[in-house]
């Protein structure tokens, strides 16, 4: 039972979008920017945005050596080119729009650390540079071996250290903060606590339900386009083939005395990262040593990848100093048999932005403008 005044007023939009991370509130904020007197509504199901947009590491970062290299074993080479083209690009949008302090962008170095296995790829260093080149105007990768010793790793796990210039790192938190703020300022209306248990789509305007659940009965809000940006959780909504999800598991130490290296760090083909925030360091990854088990939606702990990242932190990472692990937090990222992003039509009102890997933090803002010009009509 709603009122008539619900029903004339509050339930009619231009465009919806479903989900309120990065690339959800980057589409809204594209379309206000685009069509500034349109009406847009994010629906978001949980009070925070809960997947992965406010779980990541906060790398601002467009692609490792050997995890480009892995790439190019299974994609072709422009399609590898235009993806880092892409993590580039996003996050020049991105730090263009809300500006380097909003979002505590830095620039404190950006590392690949080597291992005695992996010392064949820097023999392929310069390929990758080449192959980059058409719009680095620098070369990205240079070795850097020489500062190992400052940072204090273990200089047996750690052979060699590569270096990218064109990566930076982002307070995750504040960039949330951030997008929702710009959102609401351009007068985008974002609803928490709003299930989407369903979408229609008739030819003239697109249903999107969500229970009412004091008055156990559905809303339907109206639009005339929906874009999806549900990431790993599309499945329950819609069905999708070549999409799954993916945990990640992050811990981050108390502030430790003395610590030695800033910037961000990478290794295993991008498999771990870690990076030091507020004296701190934050630490995450290692899915490849349970594939099947982190294959969920559901944010639990993995004991054994927590054990292990434990342990290499310990080892490799600061075996000369003192440290406690103060929190821990997993994130639910989307992968498919390719690397690149769903961003598709649905239906004919209905476009898709869903898929981000472990990219979104640099690919979001551009796939929202795409979404955005997807729909914009
Ligand atoms: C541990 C970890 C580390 C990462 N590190 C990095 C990094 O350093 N750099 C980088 O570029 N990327 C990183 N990523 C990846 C990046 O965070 C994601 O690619 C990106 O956040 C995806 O954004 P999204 O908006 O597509 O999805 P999400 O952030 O998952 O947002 C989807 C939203 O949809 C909502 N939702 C779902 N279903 C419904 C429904 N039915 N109705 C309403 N709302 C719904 C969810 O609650 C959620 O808020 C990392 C990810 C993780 C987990």
């Amino acid at each position: 039972m709603l009122s008539y005044w619900e029903k004339q007023s509050l339930l009619q939009y231009d465009y919806i979008i479903v989900g309120s991370g990065i690339v959800g509130l980057s589409a809204a904020i594209a379309l206000k920017e685009k069509t500034e007197n349109s009406r847009v509504l994010v629906l978001e199901r949980e009070i925070l945005p809960t997947g992965a947009s406010t779980k990541n590491a906060g790398f601002a970062c467009v692609g490792s050596l050997t995890e480009i290299l892995a790439d190019l074993q299974t994609m072709d080479t422009n399609a590898v080119v235009d993806l880092v083209k892409m993590r580039y690009e996003g996050l020049q949008l991105l730090r263009q729009r809300l500006g380097d302090a909003a979002i505590g962008y830095r620039e404190n170095g950006s590392y690949e650390l080597i291992s005695s296995h992996e010392e064949w790829a820097l023999h392929k260093m310069e390929d990758v540079n080449t192959i980059l080149e058409s719009f680095f105007p620098q070369k990205a990768f240079t070795v850097a071996t020489d500062k190992l010793a400052d940072f204090g790793f273990n200089r047996t796990a750690v052979k060699a250290v590569v270096s990218n210039t064109y990566e930076g790192e982002l307070d995750t938190g504040k960039m949330m903060r951030a997008l929702i703020h710009l959102a609401l300022k351009l007068g985008v209306e974002i609803k928490t606590g709003a299930t989407v248990s369903r979408v229609e789509d008739f030819r003239s305007s697109v249903n999107v339900i969500v229970p009412h659940h004091t008055l156990k009965e559905e809303l339907v809000f109206t639009a005339r386009k929906l874009i999806i940006c549900t990431n790993a959780f599309t499945q329950s909504l819609l069905g999708m083939d070549d999409l799954t999800p993916g945990r990640g598991q992050v811990l981050i130490t108390a502030p430790v005395p003395g610590l030695r290296f800033k910037g961000i760090y990478h290794f295993h083909e991008g498999y771990y990262y870690f990076r030091e925030i507020d004296g701190r360091v934050l630490f995450g990854g290692g899915r490849q040593l349970d594939f099947k088990g982190e294959t969920t939606t559901a944010f639990e702990y993995n004991d054994r990848i927590q054990h292990e990242l434990e342990a290499l932190l310990r080892t490799v990472i600061l075996p000369d100093q003192p440290f406690t692990i103060e929190d821990r937090w997993t994130g639910i990222m989307a992968f498919g048999k390719t690397k690149q992003p769903v961003i598709k039509h649905y239906s004919e009102n209905i476009v898709l932005g869903v898929r981000m890997g472990g990219m979104g933090v640099a690919i979001g803002s551009k796939v929202g403008e795409q979404l955005a010009d997807m729909v914009k009509g």
